[in-house]
This record gives structure tokens, sequence and C-alpha cells, in this order.
């Protein structure tokens, strides 16, 4: 069974995990108003491996490579250049043809590549041996699985050896010759409720005395000692929006509390190489801002389309200003699109896996969250005030009061009432409601704060040889000596 059913997904999910939303216990999350919604926008991802589109299923399937059978081409370890932009296309073409995000393998598969870095790196063999043992586990039951990494971190100026709670962080609190316990929480674990298995990374770096911080591993969602603890989404449309007829797409985070959790040695890829934790943490977080890059290039697109739509409607598309505004907006969008291609075509090799470029998608990430707000700032602008005060479905499907609607709310004489409308309540939905306030922080946080961007770009920029270049164009040091 290398390639699930949406069914049999499903299925995998009403194993007895422990799951609470909105201060209740979920039985079945597949079909909870709010969590089922995550179910269906991950599954929709086992549409795409099922697909009859021959070009769509060998996108998205590959062929295993030691014995040929298919599987989820997530699972495929990368290697090449071409491996990485199949990965950036199948997350961003799973978005076009879906309508959401089926995270159901990307970050997981991101924290998975990055202990294969480390575990080369530290020479162990027997992590490199359960890290790749759990891969063939993922490969042959076609899993889903989320990448814990986030801590709750306590107060942030104190290291996780000093915080009051000795397990703001998680902590490996136990030792076996079967395994080991793991105590604490991560937080913002985007679809962790709905995923097979947990792969957990430490959140940073840690010290010689926070050797029992530099832990991770593998465990299914059904473990004893763990709980989810859910956001509430949004739920299904309601009768009062226009997008009635496309299904809902969300995902839904949750914190994960590790209470005294076991987890068998054959599961671990780390436990105590605190020299290793900061590669961990770094090479997860490469892999991880390059699948970021990778789906942010389509949701920005069609946030650009709808200020394109916008302008065309309110007649305002051969304006100046409105030009000027459409220009800035193109060029965010299409330098996300080139820094996330070149971070595919200028890997860094460990051995033999392809690490994405972490200067350019660390850039990438950077450009993408620091001008984001004011990206949807100019679409308001071009949008108009009726992006916030729109009426809405029910308002135009009164009698009483249609007529109105569609007299005084038409644009340009080119387009319907009706489809000016529709395009309102698509721009609102991404720069004017809770949902496009949830985006705006979530650019923000998601994926690392733009101060750890920035202190990767840092790490990974040539400042010396800047500094040698001016020194050589003062005077300071001869020409001869630059390399
Ligand atoms: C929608 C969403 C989905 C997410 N999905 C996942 C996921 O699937 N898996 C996962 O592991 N994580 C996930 N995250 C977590 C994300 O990586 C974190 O939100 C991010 O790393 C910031 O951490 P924080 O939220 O704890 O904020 P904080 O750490 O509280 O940061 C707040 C601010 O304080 C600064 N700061 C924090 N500590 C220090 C310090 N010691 N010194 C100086 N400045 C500091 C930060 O730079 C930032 O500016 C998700 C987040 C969101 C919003």
């Amino acid at each position: 069974m290398a390639i699930r059913t949406i069914e049999e997904y499903k299925q995998s999910l009403r194993d007895g995990r422990r799951v609470y939303i909105r201060g209740e216990k979920v039985e079945d999350i597949t079909t909870h108003r709010i969590l089922g919604i995550t179910c269906d926008t991950i599954g929709a991802g086992y549409e795409l491996t099922a697909s009859d589109d021959p070009v769509v299923r060998d996108l998205f399937v590959a062929p295993h490579p030691d014995t040929g059978e298919p599987i989820n081409r997530f699972f495929v370890t990368p290697r090449t250049t071409e491996d990485l932009a199949n990965r950036t296309k199948m997350i961003q073409r799973s978005i076009e043809l879906t309508g959401g995000l089926p995270f159901g393998k990307d970050i997981g598969t991101d924290c998975l590549n990055a202990a294969f870095v480390v575990a080369g790196q530290m020479g162990r063999k027997d992590y490199q041996e359960n890290a790749l043992n759990f891969l063939e586990h993922l490969r042959k039951n076609d899993l889903h699985t989320c990448g814990a990494v986030t801590c709750v971190k306590g107060d942030r100026s104190k290291e996780p050896a000093q915080q009051k709670h000795s397990d703001y962080y998680l902590r490996v609190v136990d030792k076996s010759k079967d395994g080991i316990v793991v105590k604490g929480a991560k937080i913002h674990i985007t679809s962790a409720p709905a995923a097979n298995e947990i792969i957990v990374v430490p959140t940073r770096q840690m010290r010689e005395n926070e050797s029992e911080y530099a832990v991770s591993f593998a465990i299914p969602a059904n473990t004893e000692g763990i709980t989810f603890i859910c956001r509430a989404g949004r739920g299904a449309w309601t009768e009062h929006e226009f997008h009635a007829d496309r299904p809902v797409r969300e995902l839904t985070e949750a914190i994960i509390v590790f209470d005294n959790v076991f987890v068998p040695w054959e599961r671990v890829f780390m436990c105590g190489e605190w020299q290793f934790s900061m590669l961990l943490a770094y090479t997860f977080a490469t892999f991880h801002r390059f699948t970021a890059i990778s789906y942010k290039v389509p949701s920005v697109e069609v946030m650009a389309g709808c200020a394109v739509a916008m302008a065309k409607y309110n007649g305002l598309f051969k304006v100046g200003h409105i030009r000027d505004k459409l220009a800035d907006i193109a060029a965010y969008v299409e330098t996300l699109r080139a820094l996330t291609n070149a971070a595919a075509q200028d890997p860094v090799m460990y051995g033999d896996i392809a690490v994405p470029n972490p200067l350019i998608a660390n850039m990438a990430k950077l450009h993408f969250a620091s001008k984001y707000h004011a990206f949807i700032a100019l679409i308001q602008d071009i949008s108009g005030g009726i992006v916030a005060t729109t009426p809405d479905k029910k308002d135009w499907e009164n009698p009483d009061i249609h007529d109105y609607l569609e007299h005084y709310l038409g644009g340009s004489a080119t387009y319907s009432t009706l489809d000016r409308m529709k395009m309102i309540h698509e721009t609102m939905r991404h720069v004017c409601s809770h949902e496009s306030a949830f985006h705006e922080v979530t650019t923000v946080h998601a994926e690392g704060s733009m101060a750890a961007q920035k202190m990767m770009i840092l790490a990974e920029s040539p400042l010396d040889r800047y500094e040698t270049m001016a020194k050589v164009a003062a005077g300071i040091r001869p020409r001869e000596r630059v390399e």
C-alpha cells in the first residue's frame, strides 16, 4: 500500500488520538466541523497521487529509489537540483489544483531530511539507520507527518536550563535500554491533529549543560501521553459568502503536549548530542523556508490577481498611479519566484543530500515576510473601501434590494456587477478579514521570525569579502590580495 486513498487516510486517523478543540474532546476528527476541513484539505493531496491525469500523477508519485515501487514524491530525499525543483513544483501545483495547501508531508520531510544530514555529519550510523527505516515506514504506508520544532519557550531571554519550568523546552526525562521518555510541549504545529506521525526537532541550539534538550525523534500521533490542543479555524463557508461552490480549505495548528512519552530507540535521531543541535535546527530551517517560499508564490499570485482584476472592474487599469502600484505588486511576486527557483538551482551538498541554498532561501523568506504588509496595502489601495464595507451574498439574493445593488455596485461597463461582487469578496478574504489578519501574523512568524532569517543571512553572507573589497577600494589593502 505505497499510495493510499483519501478514505484510507481518514480511517487511519480514527486511532484513539487525544484531540481537543474549543474545550471539547473530539472522538472522530474527520467528521468534526472544523478539524474535518483540515482532514479534507490534507486529504486532497491523496487525490493528486490518484489523479487520472498522468502529468499530475507523475509529478506527485515517484518510483522508490531501490524497488521502483510507486511512492509519494515527498518521500524522495533530494539529491539533485531537479529533486528540489520538483518539490517546489509539487507544492505549487497542489495549491493550484486543490485550492488549498495539502500540507501532509512537507514539514515532516523537511525535519527528516535535516535529520539525515545531521546523522551523516555526526557519523552516527545508528541514527542514519533509524531515519532510513522510518522513511521506509512512511513510504510503505504513505503516511502524513507533521514537523514539531517550536517549543513553548517560556521567558525568551532565558536559556532552556535557566527557565522557571525545566520543560518549557522539550527534553529527555528518562532513558532505559528500550528507549527514552520525553516531556514538554511543541506549539503552533501545522496540521498536527491530522498527522499519522509527529517528527520532533530541537527548536534552537543547545549548550553543553542542556544536552537533555538536544533530542529528535518520530512518534505515532496516538501514542500514550500525547495531547493535541487545537486552534479553532473558521469552519464551513457561511450563506453570506460568495464562495459556496468551492470547498473550504484550511489547516489547523495545535499545541502538542508530551506528558512523559516513551520513544523507542529505533525512533530516535538525536539524543544528547548538543554540539549538533544547531546544525539540526539550522538545516531544518533551510529546508522549511524553501518549502515556505515555494507555497507562498501561488498564494501571492492569487492576491496579485485580485489587484489586477479589481483595477479592471473599477475601470482604473490604465491609470498611471494604479499601474505604478501594479508594477510594485508584480515585482514583489516575481522577486519571490526568482529567489525560490534560485535556491533550488544552487544547493549546498551534504554528502549526497541536496540542501536548498541557505542564503537564498532565507533572503526569499525575508523578502516575502518583510514586504507582505506593504503588498497588502497596495491591494487594499487599488480595490477601494468596498472590500471593507461590501454587502454580502444574502443582500444580493434579497429581491427587495437586489436591483439597487446590481445598479449601484457596478464598475466598468465591461464587467457584470455579479463578477465585481465576487471579486470584491475574494479580495476581502485576502486583505480585510479574520483570515487575512491570521495570514499577516503567519507571514511574520511561521517558518521563523524575520530576526531568525537575518541571523542566517549574516551567517551565510561573505561579509569578509565585502570588507576586503572596500579596503582595496580605499587603498588600505593592495588589489592583488583580493581573492
Ligand atoms: C500559522 C503558523 C504555523 C506554524 N507552523 C509550525 C509548524 O508546523 N511547526 C513548528 O515547529 N512551528 C510552527 N510555527 C511556529 C513558528 O516557527 C514560530 O511562530 C516562530 O518561530 C516564532 O516563534 P514564537 O511564535 O514562539 O514567537 P517568539 O519566539 O515569542 O518571537 C516573538 C519575537 O521575539 C523575538 N525573540 C524571541 N526570542 C528571542 C531572543 N531570545 N532574543 C531576541 N529576540 C527574540 C523574535 O525574533 C520575534 O521577533 C508556526 C507558526 C504559525 C504562526
